[in-house]
């Protein structure tokens, strides 16, 4: 039997999953790099990736796919684009990689893709051919599969789900450039900031909140019975209820998704997201399930894994 390594590229480190090629995770490993630029940075990688493999036993022949995950725009030909937060060559990571493991296929995949194609190998889409998934953390990223595959679209925009535009009287700008998104209304720094407009509208402070990002504290406030939280959680799922409508009428998935550290709200938000969505919805879409994700931040590694396999079927 062999094996398969997902590799979920990041800022300062890379974690590397080992599976069996029926998709079982044997081992996890991160491996600190920095940046992941020229010959010594490569070969720590690949140091990295040869131990992991050893250590369940495998050779390096043994391997038959090794799929990427990074944090920007892949085309549909695997090519990376601009990667602004993290400081990698793709080409010579991957020429590195590959004389190290030569009977692997190697696929690069977009990060919020990769998840989407995770959790269909492996999660709460096993099985379901048509689904959309909503990554809702410091952004708002989408995965869109249709009959198991991933909609990338012909500009790489496919599953901007983000950029919806849910609002248009909204004043403030989105980091697109237009107003009104949803990723103003359902981002980790969206719900941050409807819970500073609730608290102004009523004249409160609200709970000290740590940082723009900081929805556990919104949460924790709606928790405990906070008014202004239950609010901003309200129009958060209402706004999103509203673009998951108007998805449906284009691709009608048979569930939605939702993941990202958002998504630790998720019992908070699930029966209000659901009632909205059905508001919004034509009839035959009504049905469409919404669940949260089941393989969490292991997701990228897992569906990097599996668009290499795929990759070595194709
Ligand atoms: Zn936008």
């Amino acid at each position: 039997m062999g094996c398969v390594l997902g590799i979920d590229i990041g800022g300062t480190n890379i974690k590397a999953g080992l599976f069996a090629s029926t998709g079982e995770l044997l081992e996890v490993k991160k491996i600190s790099t920095g940046s992941i630029v020229g010959e010594e940075a490569f070969s720590e990688v690949v140091c990295g990736l040869e131990s992991l493999v050893t250590s369940e036993g495998f050779s390096s022949d043994d391997v038959e796919a090794i799929g990427l995950d990074v944090p920007g725009p892949v085309d549909d030909q695997g090519r990376v684009g601009m990667l602004p937060n993290i400081e990698l060559d793709p080409e010579g990571l991957q020429s590195a990689i590959k004389a190290a493991f030569p009977a692997a296929a190697l696929a690069f995949e977009n990060d919020a893709n990769a998840a989407a194609l995770g959790e269909l190998w492996q999660g709460s889409a096993k099985g379901v051919g048509s689904f959309v998934m909503i990554t809702l953390g410091t952004g708002v990223g989408g995965g869109v599969v249709v009959g198991g595959r991933l909609v990338s679209g012909a500009f790489g925009a496919g599953g901007e789900i983000g950029h919806i535009t849910v609002c248009e009287d909204e004043e403030l700008v989105c980091g697109c450039g237009r107003r009104g998104c949803l990723e103003q209304y359902a981002s980790a720094k969206g719900i941050v900031r409807l819970y500073g407009r609730e608290c102004a509208a009523r004249g409160v402070e609200g709970v000290p909140v740590e940082h723009e990002t900081d929805t556990l504290s919104v949460f924790e406030a709606c928790r405990s019975g906070d008014e202004a939280a239950r609010a901003a959680i309200a129009t958060m799922s209402d706004r999103l209820g509203y673009a998951l409508a108007q998805i449906s009428c284009v691709i009608d998935p048979s569930c939605y998704l939702i993941g990202g550290g958002v998504a630790g709200g998720f019992d908070l938000f699930a029966t209000g997201l659901a009632a909205s969505f059905r508001e919004y919805c034509i009839a035959p879409c009504a049905s469409a399930r919404i669940l949260p994700c089941s393989l969490g931040n292991e997701a990228g590694m897992y569906g990097a894994a599996y668009a290499a396999l795929q990759q070595r079927v194709a």
